[in-house]
């Protein structure tokens, strides 16, 4: 294994074992609940937003390593940005997972998120990864019905 990926290991292994930001949000504006019918991976993710800023975001649920690890990153990612730059994290992780990233981003700029660069090689775990991002960009939208990967 290289060095690299087991760096990117490391980091999926300490979020899954030590979520980020794990916990029920009493006070959120909005909370929405995805679902990978797949795997089994089931989640809330809880936003409080102050205007356009993301001022908290956390999550609950369950699921595989991936999923949960991808959770956690994303909420420790996108505390304190806007809607739109949440929107456009989304679209890059969307790129990454997918092994459809352009020249433009650099690898380097995703930070822990490139951890996830090997998800690309196994379908399977695509849905795992993004299904927090699916219900996260529910949440900013404000739309509150269940997220599911099917
Ligand atoms: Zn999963």
């Amino acid at each position: 294994m290289s060095d690299l990926k087991a760096l990117y290991q490391e980091v999926i292994l300490d979020h899954n074992k030590n979520p980020r930001n794990f916990k029920k949000m009493e006070d959120a504006d909005c909370s929405v609940e995805g679902y990978n019918p797949l795997c089994g991976d089931h989640y809330t993710v809880f936003l409080k937003m102050d205007g356009e800023v993301i001022s908290e975001i956390a999550f609950q649920g369950s699921g595989c390593a991936i999923s949960k690890a991808s959770a956690s990153v994303m909420s420790t990612v996108l505390k304190g940005k806007t809607r739109a730059e949440a929107e456009e994290w989304f679209e890059k992780f969307h790129h990454l997972v997918r092994g459809e990233m352009k020249g433009e981003t650099g690898i380097d700029e995703l930070g822990k998120l490139a951890a996830f660069s090997g998800v690309s090689e196994f379908p399977a775990r695509v849905k795992c990864a993004i299904l927090p991002w699916h219900t996260m960009k529910n949440a900013i939208e404000m739309k509150k019905e269940t997220v599911s990967t099917e």
